[in-house]
């Protein structure tokens, strides 16, 4: 007798995994021996900075770091998190009550769903996007309702275009800017606009802010937070990942109204067990550093956008210079789909990039690159595609 296993229906329900075909295909040209050149995925090649890592050995051995953390994050991490906010963005934040730590903002953006989605409720979600915003939803039987990200609209959500009766039921709005996967921003006029239709529809509006570090050309991303009446309407999701390198190292924040930090930090405090403390104080140590330690990252990526851009500009692909993020969102050649053109890309060129409608069917058309490999590799990429007929 063996059991009959069968997973939960809202894994059964999960959309087909698109880049699967991705994976077969740069699997096989692997092993054919292609030497692939890997823009697919947003992850910093460039490692933590070394003061950080020396705090967490510092740190990892002490013994009462050895012991359960707060779920919520050690006072010293709010308290940091609190004094980056005030000095990068100049909000105030009440370290005890409008700060939780994250175990990366993947984790809270999911868990902010079990906080506040009930079975029927619909989320709003600005699309082509991080796919956990919806799979937050879908897992909690909430049902998504998808704002297309335009190019017409500088890809901001059109919330005029929402119906009334579905901007009356809303329970949560998510939005990201900088965005991935468009590298478009967002200015005062937008995040005001969403103030006000959140306050009409009694909407609680999450903004997920991991690229705030990632600005070019002297141009600073700003926080919603920044916004009077925010503060009444809003969460913020930030990220230790990508401002520092840190992806590998699981720390974040969300910040915000205190009702939904504490409704976050009551799922999480459920569900997890904190992030692990010497982790914490390696986090502190970067906050306390922050722009002296992001401005050397900051410029590799700056220099890097600009041999990218100006490359597949050169073979003739139509893309915006991007103002933020590490991403270059690239129109798809005339007649060909966002799979096509991956696949093209891979098969023909070696050069592994994702298929914008991956992130959402607003993204068809699009193909996603990244900036995370060195200089030399990508001057490489436009000398490639332009052996390839495209
Ligand atoms: C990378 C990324 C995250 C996740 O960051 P972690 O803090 O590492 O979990 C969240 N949102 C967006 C848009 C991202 O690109």
């Amino acid at each position: 007798m063996s059991l009959s296993i069968k997973k939960a229906k809202r894994i059964n329900a999960l959309p087909p995994y698109l880049f699967a075909e991705i994976d077969r295909r740069k699997r096989e040209a692997s092993a054919r021996g292609v030497d692939l050149i890997d823009l697919g995925i947003g992850d910093p090649d460039i490692p933590t900075p070394a003061p950080i890592v020396e705090k967490l050995i510092e740190c990892a051995s002490k013994p009462a770091n050895h012991r359960y953390p707060s779920s919520s994050g050690m006072p010293e991490f709010r308290e940091a998190a609190a004094h980056w906010y005030r000095r990068r963005f100049n909000v105030p934040l009440d370290p005890g009550k409008e700060v939780v730590s994250l175990i990366g903002s993947k984790e809270g953006i999911g868990n902010m769903a079990v906080a506040f989605v009930d079975p029927g409720d619909i989320v709003l979600v600005a699309s082509p996007c991080y796919p956990v915003y919806h799979i937050g939803t879908a897992f909690n039987g909430g049902k998504n309702y998808f704002l297309p990200l335009k190019k017409e609209n500088q890809f901001l959500p059109d919330l005029d275009s929402i119906p009334v009766d579905v901007a009356k039921q809303a329970k949560l709005l998510w939005i990201n800017y900088p965005n991935n996967p468009t590298a478009a921003v967002a200015d005062r006029a937008f995040f005001q606009r969403v103030i006000d239709f959140a306050n009409q529809n009694n909407v609680i509006v999450c903004h997920d802010a991991a690229y705030t570090e990632m600005g070019y050309d002297g141009y600073r991303p700003i926080s919603f937070l920044e916004l009077e009446g925010a503060k009444q309407v809003g969460i913020e999701f930030h990220s230790l990942s990508k401002t520092f390198n840190m992806t590998g190292w699981r720390i974040g924040m969300a910040v915000g109204n205190a009702d939904l930090v504490a409704g976050l930090a009551q799922a999480k405090s459920n569900l997890d067990s904190g992030i692990f403390q010497a982790v914490q104080e390696a986090g502190i140590e970067a906050l306390k550093l922050g722009d002296k330690i992001v401005e050397p990252s900051r410029r590799i990526y700056q220099e890097r956008r600009n041999i990218l851009v100006d490359g597949l500009r050169a073979v003739g692909l139509e893309c915006e210079k991007p103002r933020a993020t590490f991403y270059v969102w690239v129109t798809a050649p005339k007649g060909m789909s966002s799979a096509e053109f991956t696949a093209k890309l891979l098969d023909e060129a070696g050069v592994v990039t994702t298929p914008g409608n991956g992130f959402g069917a607003a993204g068809e058309g699009y193909v996603r690159f990244t900036v995370c490999v060195d200089k030399e590799r990508l001057k490489e990429v436009a000398e490639r595609i332009r052996q390839v007929k495209i």
